[in-house]
């Protein structure tokens, strides 16, 4: 018989992952290069060097090696908080009494409670080793900006974040533990930058937007000396650091000779997803194994399911490259909507052509939905989930119910990016009968697309 498989299956030291795997280089079709919107022509790496750091724009442009080694120092800190736990849920199988075995891959145990770190220490790491005094950024539901902290705390280095200015007065919690890690949190818009008083000159009263807060970095970065931009989504330099993620959880799976047959994600703007899908995409790539790989977005912010795959901006303010991905259009704003780390308008381009060559799926899920979901699994499994993680919950559930109707004892996989104990003001509406489920209508959508850009 075979060795019960234990409820958490941990990685010893020597056989954590030593190298990021770069899904891009067993890709037949590569993701579409970034454009200049002036010249249309691909961003080349001098054009980027005023926003990006030099080794992040080597990576970020990089479609052709496998491998590319993690330096000693991100590793080291990756061992203060990896690998994170591969769980079996037991308890979850047998309360909803499915044949279906179901695993999870934890990423909300460090205190920025998200996978973003993986990325916000490589970022800053690489900022610091250029002799760079300091970084920026924008944050919307604050993870980005709180893993970022911690990163730019640990290695000495100036952290500016433009916080989208209603989070900032409704999370104060998480503008506090940024504080606390000696970050500058600013609301946005503010009148610090040029774009940020047009923006408050225009409208008055704003509560901002990402978009918004985008620009307001990228200026903060360009007009000062020894500062760079960063991002914590949808580039393919963070999709090739979160595979972190992915190569943990299959050698992890591959010490006990498990094989999963569904891979499900949430997906905002595709980082978590990539990194966790990437060595089994790269297997199925090349034609050595094959996956139902699953992407999970909210209704209100449909990219996948209802977006054009397209050249947009990557922002509001349109000083961003422009990106050729699934998009609702760089003026298209969800509806309220409390899975906050879901609502960017478009989506990895790496995620994209894989999607758009049938590679992978994708569905989208209504927020009460979402939270009926993460409160059962918080209820069986212990951990209170991040609302945008439960969105991977919903989807992994269904299929695992499936299963129970059909007999089929499928291996299901889910990322669960993070934790919710920011989150109560969602679960509170919740609970109280006060969330919506709007959807946008077709009308909507059409005349946000009327804004992509025209090559
Ligand atoms: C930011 C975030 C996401 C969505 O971002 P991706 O880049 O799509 O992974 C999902 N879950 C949590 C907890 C987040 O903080």
């Amino acid at each position: 018989m075979q060795e019960k498989i234990p409820y958490k299956i941990y990685l010893e030291e020597n056989e954590m992952p030593t190298a990021w795997y770069n899904v891009r280089a067993d890709m037949k079709n590569k993701p579409a290069p970034l454009l200049n919107p002036g010249t249309g022509k691909p961003m080349t790496a001098q054009e980027l060097a005023p926003v990006f750091c030099e080794e992040l724009i080597a990576q970020e442009l990089d479609n052709d090696t496998p491998f590319i080694p993690i330096p000693q120092e991100i590793l080291n800190f990756y061992k203060m908080y990896r690998p994170s736990p591969l769980v079996r849920a037991y308890c979850l199988e047998e309360k909803l009494q499915t044949p279906a075995k179901i695993y999870y891959k934890f990423e909300g145990n460090n205190t920025s409670g998200s996978h973003k770190l993986n990325s916000a220490i490589a970022q800053a790491y690489y900022a610091k080793k250029q002799g760079l005094k300091g970084v920026t950024t924008e944050t919307g539901a604050g993870q980005w900006g709180t893993a970022l902290s911690m990163a730019c705390a640990y290695l000495g280095l100036d952290c500016k974040v433009y916080m989208v200015k209603v989070s900032y007065e409704q999370k104060p919690f998480r503008r506090e533990v940024m504080r606390t890690y000696g970050a500058s949190v600013t609301p946005s818009p503010s009148t610090e930058t040029a774009v940020g008083r047009k923006i408050l000159a225009e409208h008055p009263g704003t509560t901002g937007s990402l978009g918004c807060a985008i620009s307001e970095a990228v200026e903060a970065a360009t007009s000062q000396e020894g500062y760079r931009y960063v991002l914590g989504s949808v580039l393919n330099q963070v999709l090739l650091h979160q595979s972190v993620i992915g190569l943990e959880a299959k050698a992890a799976m591959d010490k006990y000779g498990i094989k999963p047959d569904v891979i499900i994600g949430c997906a905002g703007g595709g980082s978590n997803l990539g990194g966790l899908i990437s060595p089994f995409m790269g297997e199925k790539l090349r034609g050595e194994a094959d996956y139902q790989i699953i992407a999970v977005e909210p209704a209100s912010c449909p990219s996948f399911t209802r977006g054009k795959y397209a050249y947009d901006f990557a922002d509001t303010g349109k000083v961003c490259p422009l990106a050729k991905m699934y998009t609702l259009g760089s003026g298209f704003i969800p509806a309220p909507n409390h899975a906050g780390g879901l609502r960017y308008h478009g989506m990895s381009p790496v995620l994209s052509q894989l999607y758009d060559d049938g590679l992978m799926t994708a569905i989208s899920v209504p927020q009460t939905e979402v939270f009926k979901a993460a409160e059962q699994f918080a209820r069986v499994e212990g951990i209170l989930p991040a609302p945008e993680s439960s969105h991977a919950i919903k989807a992994a559930i269904d299929e695992a119910l499936r299963c129970k109707e059909t007999g089929e004892e499928k291996t299901i996989l889910f990322g669960l990016t993070g934790t919710g104990y920011f989150d109560m003001v969602a679960y509170e509406k919740f609970h109280n009968g006060q969330m919506d489920d709007y959807i946008p209508t077709d009308e909507e959508l059409a005349a946000s697309f009327a804004s992509l850009p025209q090559l």
